[in-house]
């Protein structure tokens, strides 16, 4: 995939380049002087394009506006979401580059002719259960209280999330949770191809379990709907992709709460709405019966994941 990062994008710096310079640095293909930062600058400007895209795409035409309002919603939130998705990803960059390096060496087992179709299955089912399994141990363990608070507790700012908050990390996490993909290629066989499509089906995956649009209430699948009771109560559903992990960890919870068949987020909907017209006369918080205005209810599930949480 290195490969056709440099390739694809040799002209253009090399038009850029041989304006500035006739250092043999900057303009030779083979200079790793030239490939590190060719590869670092492609990977923050794809990173933000491939971010602002799909966030935006999914903010503008799936997302419900109404969310905005919401009492957990932050000040200005979309936009300090960007910034700090924005101010990231140079970073992460920064420490991805090797990764693509030493695959531009020869050191990763990427390879770019298939010999049969039978390979794509078998490669996406390994990709898949490997990164679903790594990641969820990374991101539990940057919920330990020894790196939570400079490591992770950026991305729980956002306790009602939006398509944005998906890379509004702090750059180590968002680079922490990428590792085992980029790791996938350096221990198995994957077509290029299909590393690459895995590789911006995780980022736009990554969007959607932070858009509000609960499509599932799947038991295997994790949604949307586990990965807002995460940012809502913290010691729950680390998981990116399935709830395998967390029922293995004892961190699963079912978005259904109290009432069969009521979807939790139902509940926060409800009580938005309900705020949006007044009061509310009655609020049913982990089965406990809450009066108040909505405010108080929404704050006392995020107070009562606030005294759950001891780290692991
Ligand atoms: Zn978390
Ligand atoms: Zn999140």
């Amino acid at each position: 995939m290195a490969d056709w990062l440099l390739y694809y994008t040799d002209p253009v710096y090399d038009a850029a380049f041989s304006l500035v310079t006739e250092s043999p640095l900057l303009l030779s293909h083979d200079s790793d002087v030239r490939i590190l930062f060719q590869l670092w600058l492609n990977l923050t400007v794809l990173g933000a394009i491939l971010y602002l895209a799909g966030a935006s795409v999914n903010f503008y035409f799936f997302f419900d506006q109404e969310t905005l309002k919401h009492p957990k919603m932050l000040k200005n939130q979309v936009r300090r979401e960007i910034y700090l998705s924005l101010e990231s990803l140079p970073y992460t960059a920064i420490v991805t580059v090797p990764w693509f390096y030493f695959e531009l060496k020869g050191y990763s087992k990427l390879y770019d002719t298939l010999d049969s179709w039978w390979e794509i299955p078998g490669a996406m089912l390994g990709f898949f259960l490997f990164t679903d399994c790594l990641v969820y141990w990374i991101h539990r363990g940057f919920h330990h209280p020894s790196v939570y608070w400079w490591l992770h507790k950026p991305h729980h700012t956002w306790k009602v999330c939006t398509p944005y908050s998906a890379l509004a990390f702090h750059w180590l996490d968002g680079y922490g949770q990428s590792c085992p993909a980029h790791l996938y290629v350096y221990l198995f066989p994957m077509w290029k191809p299909l590393y690459m499509v895995s590789f911006v089906a995780l980022q736009l995956w990554s969007i959607s379990i932070h858009d509000g649009i609960y499509i599932s209430n799947d038991e295997i699948l994790l949604s949307c709907a586990h990965h807002t009771i995460h940012h809502l109560e913290f010691n729950y559903n680390f998981g990116q992709y399935t709830t395998l992990w967390d029922r293995i960890g004892g961190s699963y919870k079912k978005p259904v709460q109290e009432f069969a068949n009521e979807m939790y987020f139902d509940k926060l909907k409800r009580k938005k709405e309900a705020l949006l017209h007044g009061k509310v006369d009655g609020g049913d918080v982990g089965g406990k019966q809450k009066t108040g205005p909505i405010a108080t209810t929404i704050s006392a599930v995020a107070a009562e994941g606030m005294k759950a949480r001891r780290g692991f």
